[in-house]
């Protein structure tokens, strides 16, 4: 749990970290080596760390809105002439320490809840889709969830329906990952410093051309969101030990 400085994470990963620490790095190069290395455990095209999933969900609304323009990453979170809806379910608007409200909005974007609290139908989903200007759908996949269950799937599909990205964030749920990745989410955000075990950090993890947009926020409203070479080094080192993971028995 977040209060309790989330998880400890194993010797290696703490060797990988402070060894880290004594060293340059190009960090590009260690985000390609992290892409790479999701890329060969999850079959997903790409993949960048970044400052926590908070910041993750940020940077990946964000890129829904800009794509590579360098124009519109400058711009923002001035979201003039870009799409900047964001569709969420009322069940998905959690609080996992502030709204997940506030993290939409900090990307410059207007959050739309569709359905209620008790209840969203894929219908509702699509008659919030519908409106001009919808830049994505953004899923949770949490205990924090409330109401029925919206299936994933579905919902994705809804989004895919109208050409429109769906996001899901499944911040403690990256022992899922790939029946996430499975819903054909365009991108899933998963913590780094929950059940990996790694140093604090956020993995966006999905389309390549979307992942390069997440980074590319790094030279507008992602630069206070960007990962640490050390997270990036402990994440490398806790994804090494999930490779050789038995899930099941775990
Ligand atoms: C923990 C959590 C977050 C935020 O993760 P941080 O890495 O603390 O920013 C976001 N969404 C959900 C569903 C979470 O459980």
């Amino acid at each position: 749990f977040t209060p309790l400085g989330v998880s400890r994470s194993s010797p290696s990963v703490q060797r990988a970290v402070a060894a880290a620490l004594g060293e340059f790095f190009i960090i590009d190069e260690l985000q390609a080596a992290v892409s790479e290395r999701v890329a060969r455990i999850t079959g997903a095209e790409a993949a960048t760390v970044t400052h926590c999933t908070a910041a993750a969900i940020t940077l990946a609304i964000a890129a829904t809105m800009t794509g590579d323009s360098e124009t519109g990453i400058a711009q923002l979170p001035d979201t003039t002439g870009m799409p900047n809806r964001v569709i969420i379910p009322a069940g998905h608007v959690v609080n996992y320490g502030h709204s997940i409200l506030t993290a939409i909005r900090l990307a410059g974007a207007v959050p739309v809840i569709a359905g209620t609290e008790s209840a969203c139908t894929v219908d509702d989903i699509s008659h919030a889709l519908v409106g001009e200007h919808t830049a994505c759908l953004l899923l949770v996949s949490s205990r924090l969830t409330h109401g029925t269950p919206l299936d994933l799937g579905q919902a994705v599909a809804a989004a895919h329906a109208y050409g429109l990205p769906a996001i899901i964030d499944g911040a403690a749920q990256d022992l899922r990952l790939d029946e996430l990745l499975a819903t054909g989410a365009d991108l899933v955000l998963i913590s780094a410093q929950k059940y990996l075990a790694a140093p604090t950090a956020g993995l966006i993890v999905g389309r390549s051309n979307l992942v390069r947009a997440c980074r590319a926020q790094e030279r507008g409203i992602g630069r206070g969101m960007k990962a640490t070479k050390e997270s990036i080094a402990g994440v490398l080192a806790a994804l090494e030990e999930r490779e050789h993971l038995d899930i099941a028995a775990w």
